[in-house]
């Protein structure tokens, strides 16, 4: 990747970062590293390449190293003996390599960190200098740019979204044959405001049109809002993962190892959205599809829409020939409802 070369004024603005930490969590876990290696299995990079760079120590190390670099006496002024990093162009080049380029945030290195460092946290680190240094990969930050300028990362418009709801709503109407099954949008004082990922209205509106029929069906209030849209790490970081495991559970089995030790099935921390690492990106999902043939599944669940790409390349290029749906797709598939009497479409809501 061409990268404009590092100077003082933009190696100054990635140490801001350091000089504005005021997260003693963060302090510590820049010095608390044994480098006794119990890490580098946890990690799906070095699993399928054991590779000594794709150990998750050494890449929080970048960071360390360089913080020891600038902001201790003993790095100052001894570097090569306290292992202290100049921040030049090969540092950063290594970051960008190994911070965005090699790893997707899943937290699995953390959890089984020796002194509980936390590994993912200071890969956000790196990633917030090289940012504001302005090396994020081109892709990344484009994606970022279109958050920013539009409320979602692929710059869909309030019209179009609004457009895609009403088409929906009117073909969930007809497939349930019941005037009240609607798609809320922006309604004052509802119980539930559902947050949508942007790939949904863009490239799956089917998936919405699925998490309506279950809300439908539940008889709940409920809406979506403009311009409210979601970030996922839902399988590590969501609330209540034990009931959407749950409800899972009630039509299908669970993969092993399960829970927060679940491999990541390396399409998160942003990197389906760099395609600068697509063909590393598909080589470190190699264990998913051991995982996926050791349970004979032809369908394979995701938490949400976010989750469902990755997978659904893992299907096409291990040739794994399942069929990869969301939790709400598959609920909305296994409803049985009652039968509507045609003339009355203005019944109450229907029962499950
Ligand atoms: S957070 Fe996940 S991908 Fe990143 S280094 Fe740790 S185990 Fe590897
Ligand atoms: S397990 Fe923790 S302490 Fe040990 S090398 Fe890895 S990051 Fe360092």
């Amino acid at each position: 990747m061409k990268m404009e070369p590092i100077t003082d004024d933009i190696r100054n603005k990635g140490l801001e970062v350091f000089r504005n930490i005021r997260d003693s969590k963060l302090l510590s876990h820049l010095n608390s590293c044994r480098h006794c290696g119990f890490c580098a299995e946890s990690s799906i990079y070095y699993q399928v390449n054991p590779d000594a760079k794709f150990v998750p120590a050494r890449k929080a190390d970048l960071v360390s190293s360089v913080y020891r670099r600038y902001c201790t006496i003993t790095g100052k002024y001894l570097p090569g003996l306290f292992g202290a990093r100049e921040l030049n162009q090969d540092t950063v080049e290594e970051m960008v390599d190994l911070l965005f380029g090699a790893c997707t945030m899943c937290g699995r290195c953390t959890l089984h960190c020796s002194v509980g460092m936390d590994i993912s946290d200071l890969v956000r680190t790196g990633r917030n200098m090289l940012s504001r240094m302005g090396y994020m990969p081109g892709t990344l930050q484009k994606t970022a740019d279109a958050a920013l300028g539009s409320c979602n990362n692929l710059d869909i418009s309030t019209e179009e979204f609004t457009d895609t709801l009403k088409w929906l709503e009117e073909d969930l109407k007809y497939d349930l044959n019941d005037d009240q099954a609607v798609i809320p949008l922006n309604e004052y004082g509802r119980r539930i405001l559902y947050t949508l990922n942007p790939r949904e209205p863009k490239f799956f509106p089917l998936s919405i049109s699925a998490m309506a029929k279950v809300f439908h069906a539940a008889g709940e209030s409920w809406t979506l809002s403009t311009g409210m849209y979601d970030v996922t790490n839902y399988a590590y970081y969501s609330g209540n993962l034990d009931e959407a495991r749950v409800i899972a559970q009630r039509l299908f089995d669970e993969k092993n190892p399960t829970g927060t030790d679940n491999l990541c099935c390396g399409g998160g921390g942003r990197q389906l959205a760099m395609s600068e690492y697509n063909e590393r990106r598909i080589s470190i999902a190699a264990m998913k599809p051991h995982q996926i043939r050791d349970t004979g599944a032809e369908i394979v669940v995701t938490p949400c829409r976010n989750c469902i790409d990755q997978p659904a390349q893992i299907n096409l290029t291990y040739k794994l020939g399942a069929q990869i749906k969301t939790l709400s797709e598959i609920v909305a598939d296994s409803l049985v409802l009652k039968e509507k009497d045609t003339d009355t479409h203005k019944a109450s809501s229907p029962e499950l």
